[in-house]
């Protein structure tokens, strides 16, 4: 994609807050970045995300502490995560090692099926895990945790849409919506099977992290 995505353009439907200029986003003068294959998409999510957090952390006086790893991996031989198996069709982020891995192949299957902007719903969220660990976020219910990601993922996109180093085209809101209920760790074995919340809730908590910002998280 040509950095082309305002995946979150249907969220502004709603709002008309629209990719507007007015807001903080990462690196601004930093020319905006092209994603043009699966490769380079998920490697400028990834890093994206990150530039956003280390701003967004040092605006608070704290120092963003980057992932350790951002592994893929192919069905049933993807890393431990605290001595718990990986499952396929998953990415996940692992407190316990600090690190992110992915499966390939679903990701793709993903991106190939349903667009690019499975890629930065997927990897944005599992960044908003990351930012939760050093944030030391507490939570009840893995349901909370879960939503708060789809928020996070929501305001890193909002940011980076403002800033200039994504751009949103027609047809990436329902791209993305479409991602929402479909994708981010949808089986995270080792926590609690079932609990992401609804599509709804999902598509709700990112719009809110886009139109609001991941403080409003
Ligand atoms: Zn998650």
């Amino acid at each position: 994609m040509k950095v082309r995505r305002c995946l979150l353009l249907l969220l502004l439907m709603a709002t008309a807050v629209a990719c507007g200029s007015d807001r903080p986003g990462p690196d601004a003068a930093t020319p905006a970045p092209l994603g043009q294959t699966f490769e380079s998409d998920l490697r400028l999510a990834k890093e994206l995300s990150e530039a956003y957090w280390r701003q967004a952390f040092a605006a608070d006086g704290l120092a963003y502490r980057p992932v350790t790893a951002f592994t893929a991996y192919r069905g049933d031989d993807g890393p431990d995560c605290g001595g718990l198996p990986s499952v396929p069709n998953n990415a996940f982020y692992c407190a316990d090692g600090h690190f992110i891995a992915y499966d390939e192949r679903w990701m793709r299957k993903l991106y190939d099926e349903m667009g690019d902007g499975s890629v930065y719903v997927i990897i944005p969220h599992e960044f908003g895990h990351a930012v939760q660990a050093q944030l030391n976020s507490g939570f009840r219910l893995n349901v909370e945790r879960e939503l708060q990601a789809d928020c996070y993922a929501g305001g890193t996109l909002g940011a980076l849409v403002a800033g200039g180093s994504l751009e949103a085209e027609p047809g990436d809101r329902d791209e993305l919506f479409l991602n929402l209920a479909a994708a981010g760790d949808p089986t995270d074995d080792w926590l609690r099977p079932d609990a992401h919340g609804t599509a709804e809730q999902r598509q709700a908590l990112f719009a809110k992290g886009y139109t609001e910002g991941a403080a409003a998280c």
